[in-house]
């Protein structure tokens, strides 16, 4: 579950890009010198399906360099939309597979929505970013559980850390249900040593 996977070009731009909307091009330089990747800056990877030596770690990095440098509320908030971003961005970069789920689960109920764009949005992550994620519901909830999180990575923290992987939870679930009106919560996290980074969807009714 600790291995520090490549992660597949067309994902390391994709959050470099949600960053990048964010932050504008000098708030993402800064990010990157701080975090030690000045390498990427204004040299994004290709948006294609090879590893181009960009690890999972890189994006811990990233994410740290975000608490160190605008704080736990301002990085909550940036890394909240850059998930969002990230959903997007996803969705559009993998729009073969986007599209084709959007038309299976055009009849289902809204949970049953949920969780197709989740497995499948799980299934695109461990693939392009080499991770492990995995999809469980019970009676009330659906969860996002990434045993192997890159934005905890190599890091500690005494609160949850992963607010771009809730964010892009949300993106997708709203995706999914042409709607906001639900709540992500990250209720479990690695970097204050939860075993698992685990994401709680809750959907009204
Ligand atoms: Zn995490």
């Amino acid at each position: 579950m600790d291995k520090d996977s490549l992660v597949m070009n067309k994902a390391f731009r994709a959050m470099l890009l949600g960053l990048e909307d964010v932050l504008g091009k000098p708030g993402i330089a800064a990010i990157l010198r701080q975090a030690g990747l000045a390498q990427y800056i204004d040299n994004y990877p290709p948006s294609d399906t090879e590893r181009g030596g960009q690890r999972l770690s890189d994006v811990g990095k990233i994410n740290h360099a975000l608490f160190e440098i605008y704080g736990p509320r301002g990085s909550r908030a940036i890394m909240q939309r850059v998930g969002r971003g990230q959903a997007k961005f996803g969705l559009q970069e993998n729009a073969a597979v986007a599209n084709a789920a959007k038309l299976a689960m055009k009849l289902l109920p809204r949970r049953n929505k949920a969780k197709l764009a989740l497995d499948t949005a799980a299934k695109a992550v461990n693939e392009q970013l080499d991770t492990h994620v995995t999809i469980s519901e019970d009676a009330q909830y659906l969860y996002y559980e990434a045993w192997n999180c890159a934005y905890c990575k190599g890091w500690t923290n005494d609160a949850p850390v992963c607010y771009a992987v809730a964010g892009f939870v949300h993106g997708i679930v709203a995706w999914a249900l042409d709607s906001d009106d639900f709540q992500v919560q990250e209720i479990s996290c690695r970097a204050k040593g939860d075993e698992v980074c685990k994401f709680r969807v809750g959907l009204n009714a």
